[in-house]
């Protein structure tokens, strides 16, 4: 369900398009409406899938000429995990400092937020003579499925079907 966060960040996202001069056609509208009603972070496959759910009318090429804007806005960020495909972080308006722990198995993505971790980057930054502008940490780890059995039970949906 959207929230007052997701309802900030859409806001600003349709402010910005308008600034651009850029309509907000009936496809582009369900998947703003699909990008901020959630908090997961999603493909681009999964932001198709959960737009054709809302709208059969949606097409692929339209998830691929709006996630560039929504990335463009600095309301949704991409992030990559090193797979073949890349994952958007609609989280970041609100939440600018967050980090991400991955399952390398289920791709399961936990967020987390760590004070010891800024003080210590911040130590690190002045020791070398910078100061930091902006920090991405992302660890890469098994889940407690994954550990207990080897494999998880439920493989990620972010993976392409076709
Ligand atoms: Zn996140
Ligand atoms: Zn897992």
């Amino acid at each position: 369900m959207a929230d007052a966060g997701n309802k900030r960040a859409k806001k600003r996202f349709l402010d910005f398009l308008s600034r651009k001069k850029l309509r907000v056609t009936l496809q582009r509208k369900v998947i703003i409406d699909t990008a901020f009603s959630t908090h997961q972070h999603f493909t681009a496959d999964q932001l198709f899938a959960w737009s054709r759910r809302r709208d059969k009318s949606v097409s692929r090429a339209t998830i691929y000429r709006t996630l560039p804007l929504l990335t463009e806005s600095g309301l949704v960020r991409e992030m990559d995990f090193g797979k073949d495909y890349k994952f958007y972080d609609p989280n970041y308006a609100d939440h600018p400092h967050h980090n991400h722990i991955i399952c390398q198995d289920c791709e399961k993505i936990v967020e987390f937020d760590s004070e010891k971790i800024e003080k210590l980057e911040n130590e690190i930054s002045r020791r070398l003579g910078f100061s930091v502008k902006a920090h991405r940490l992302q660890i890469t780890a098994s889940c407690e499925e994954l550990k207990r059995l080897g494999a998880c039970k439920k493989k990620s949906d972010k993976i392409p079907q076709s």
